[in-house]
């Protein structure tokens, strides 16, 4: 398990050089908000930064419903029984174990494991609300639901797997040899495309992934990205 820390934010890491996968808490004046808990220790730990700092976990919120990304939950719920677990309405069909395609959506397989145990969520989320001042952006494409968080203050901009950094900075669906695995997980590559260029018009100062090490100054990566996934489809 490894910690590193920009600003307000933290990121645990679970098995930093094998699949790494990440698990984020903002650090806000009073309480602290995290984000995703894909295996059971990233719930030890933020107990750990819990007591550390003194201030109570206000909410868990969840990108999205791939197992990497919930497994810890049963845990976490366990460990912060008062506190409030949301995921995105589209999501959270998922975890109730609704696969079906809707109305008006590309009927592409949704792809990726699911978690194979109830998963518990108290709320669900939609595009623009805000959560102790963190804005909910709608990014599907990784899965139907899929969503990011973006904090105001530092300009940090939390977005699941829409984009990946281990093997080098990817749009959701861009095939990498170094890391693969994002890729054979996405559900629609077109949306998954628009996400990243809605994600990118907040030009945030830092964008962190689920898989991979927190990026400072991203906007020309995420640049190069999208148009490394534009050139792909044209191609
Ligand atoms: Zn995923």
């Amino acid at each position: 398990m490894k910690i590193s820390k920009y600003k307000n934010l933290y990121q645990i890491t679970y098995l930093p050089t094998m699949f790494p996968i990440n698990c984020f808490v903002i650090e806000q004046e009073q309480k602290l908000l995290v984000i995703d808990m894909g295996v059971r220790p990233f719930a030890d730990q933020v107990k750990k930064i819990s007591e550390q700092t003194g201030k109570k976990v206000s909410h868990l919120l969840l990108t999205h419903a791939h197992a990497d990304h919930v497994n810890g939950v049963p845990h976490f719920r366990q460990l912060f029984p008062d506190v409030s677990i949301g995921i995105s309405k589209r999501d959270s069909l998922l975890l109730t174990g609704d696969f079906e395609l809707k109305k008006g959506e590309s009927q592409k397989k949704i792809k990726g494991g699911f978690p194979n145990t109830q998963i518990p969520f108290d709320f669900t989320m939609e595009d623009k609300e805000q959560i102790e001042g963190i804005s909910v952006v709608e990014s599907p494409g990784h899965t139907p639901g899929s969503i990011s968080f973006y904090e105001p203050n530092h300009q940090l901009l939390i977005v699941g797997d829409a984009f990946q950094i281990r093997g080098g900075l990817a749009v959701s669906g861009t095939l990498n040899l170094l890391f693969p695995f994002p890729k054979f997980a996405t559900w629609d590559e077109d949306k998954a495309l628009n996400s990243a260029k809605r994600l990118t018009a907040f030009q945030p100062k830092l964008l962190a992934v689920g898989h991979g090490n927190m990026r400072q100054e991203p906007q020309q990566a995420m640049q190069q990205a999208i148009q490394k996934a534009e050139s792909r489809k044209s191609s």
